[in-house]
């Protein structure tokens, strides 16, 4: 049993949430404003759907990689994840995603839930790789669908200006795969369109895609004016604070991701990021060029970050844990309800993470 300030599906309360058997099996107390007490706050563990490594390993290695990133991401409040993989030539890319199915099979102890797989390319524009390798290809329609039998792909990021990419985001969407527009040089147009053929999100927004211009929207214009889900990095270096703020106003559920690389958790040095190699200085990740390359950012810092900027704690906590799992169709996720999986975060009143429960399973006691 935890007490403390609850954020709950109908607001805060203060009292009391039990659980068994990796379910949360009754949740007591009164409606309080938690800013009027001491007690700790108690929300949904973090679901993070962009994920490409943590702890010093890449899901690109395949092997038990993910195992340690899992470990790595639940040690900052992650209680379930999406493996993503990077843009790879088809032989290594089908390895590692059919690798990948093993491993969403069972929980790492001490592991964040393996939700499944989230492929970031190879379908993307050549012309805005960001800090993909460069082995981009265009979709062919049986291709895709053998990755869909490899593993659950939950989420295919694509971009829609490619010719034949509307007919594989229609294939896709009729599967109950999440499409998102990203590492895209597509117009405003190719966003809308996209958007009719079943496309329903957007990667890392603002990053590797057509910046918006008030006569000239690009993509951006295309999320900010038509999206209901977009993922966002607020590690406030991919992305401005005033960029986040209008896209907060304008994106009703816009959610958080960390892109988060093997350097996550780990201290400068040299990384691996997919193929490519990659240093970690000052909290960034770059490629030698300076591009930024993924970043080191967990969910407890992003929840820091956007708190930082007046950000209401309640809403904050939508955008980490109940909005990401609603854009999957979790119902028994990302929220603190009876029945919903044990699934938890305790802070402090400075928003430090003290406790993390996945499924129940008491990841770390910090304090
Ligand atoms: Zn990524």
């Amino acid at each position: 049993m935890l007490k403390g300030n609850i954020l709950t599906t109908d607001g805060w309360i203060n009292g009391s949430v039990r659980f068994e058997n990796g379910r949360v099996t009754a949740l007591e107390g009164h409606i309080a404003d938690p800013l009027a007490n001491d007690a700790p706050y108690i929300l949904p563990g973090f679901i993070d759907l962009h994920v490409h490594g943590g702890g010093g390993r890449d899901i690109m290695e395949g092997g038990d990689a993910a195992d340690t990133v899992a470990r790595q991401h639940a040690q900052h409040g992650t209680t379930s994840l999406l493996a993503t993989t990077m843009t790879a030539p088809r032989d290594e890319l089908m390895a590692v995603v059919a690798g990948l199915c093993e491993q969403a099979r069972h929980r790492a102890a001490g592991g964040a839930r393996m939700l499944g797989v989230h492929l970031e390319g190879p379908y993307i524009n050549p012309g805005k790789l960001g800090a993909q390798p460069d082995a981009a290809t265009v979709a062919v329609r049986d291709e895709v669908l053998k990755y869909l039998d490899l593993a659950p792909i939950r989420v295919v990021t694509i971009a829609p200006e490619i010719s034949g990419h509307l007919d594989i985001i229609s294939e896709l969407a009729a599967r109950g795969v999440r499409v998102q527009l990203g590492h895209s040089l597509g117009t405003y147009d190719d966003a809308v369109n996209a958007l009719k053929h079943g496309a329903r999100g957007f990667t890392h927004l603002f990053n590797a895609m057509s910046p918006l211009h008030h006569r000239d929207p690009g993509m951006v214009g295309a999320a900010l004016a038509h999206a209901e889900y977009a993922e966002l990095i607020p590690d406030l270096l991919h992305v401005h604070p005033g960029a986040i703020r209008a896209a907060i106003r304008a994106i009703p559920r816009l959610y958080v991701v960390t892109d988060s690389t093997s350097a996550a958790g780990m201290p400068d040095g040299e990384y691996r990021l997919g193929s490519q190699h990659v240093t970690k200085c000052m909290g960034g990740v770059r490629l030698a060029d300076g591009t930024l390359a993924g970043s080191t950012l967990t969910m407890d810092q992003a929840l820091r970050n956007l708190v930082s900027l007046g950000i209401p704690l309640a809403d904050v906590s939508n955008r980490l844990s109940r909005f990401p799992a609603d854009y999957l169709g979790l119902e028994d996720r990302g929220r603190i309800a009876r029945g919903a999986w044990a699934d938890l975060v305790v802070l402090d009143r400075e928003h430090a993470l003290t406790a993390t429960y996945v499924e129940g399973e008491s990841i770390v006691e910090y304090a």
